[in-house]
């Protein structure tokens, strides 16, 4: 299994697509490409406006809440509720996580080449935290001097 963030931007008004430069109080959607991909199938779905426009931010806060769930074994939903879009189904059993693309609340259909990929459970936190690295790292060199209070408190989190 491996996340792989490739590009970030902010996500302006409309479906404008801006520098990191311009990530603001006003502006705080930071989007772009979050490969994952689990036995060589890329997961779908997780894109707003295509497979690029990912909302990392809620994808950094669901994946973390996620890992919280799952190391409790308790199964966890991740459902933007965006209209139209499914939700991801992370189930546990001991040291594997399965994973389901099911209905959304926003009234996404449940996929059926996607309903109980496995994948380590070792692997989610592995790559939950090359994913917050990455971004930081990119923020860091890209984004403005200041970064938005949602941002600093994701940076500021106990590792
Ligand atoms: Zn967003």
């Amino acid at each position: 299994m491996q996340l792989e963030l490739r590009s970030a931007h902010v996500h302006g008004a409309g479906n404008e697509r801006r520098p990191l430069a311009a990530l603001c109080e006003d502006e705080p959607h930071v989007h772009g490409e979050l490969t994952w991909t689990i036995g060589e199938r890329r997961v779908p779905c997780m894109g707003l406006w295509g497979p690029d426009d990912v909302c990392l931010g809620e994808w950094w806060d669901e994946l973390t809440g996620a890992v919280a769930a799952l190391s409790d074994r308790q199964p966890y939903t991740l459902d933007s509720c965006e209209q139209g879009d499914p939700a991801f189904l992370f189930e546990r059993t001991d040291a594997s996580i399965h994973l389901s693309i099911v209905a959304g609340m926003g009234g996404g259909d449940p996929h059926p080449e996607w309903q109980n990929a496995e994948f380590a459970w070792d692997d989610l936190g592995a790559a939950l935290r090359r994913f917050k690295h990455d971004l930081r790292q990119l923020l860091a060199l890209k984004g403005p001097p200041t970064l938005p209070e949602e941002w600093e408190k994701r940076f500021s989190e106990r590792v």
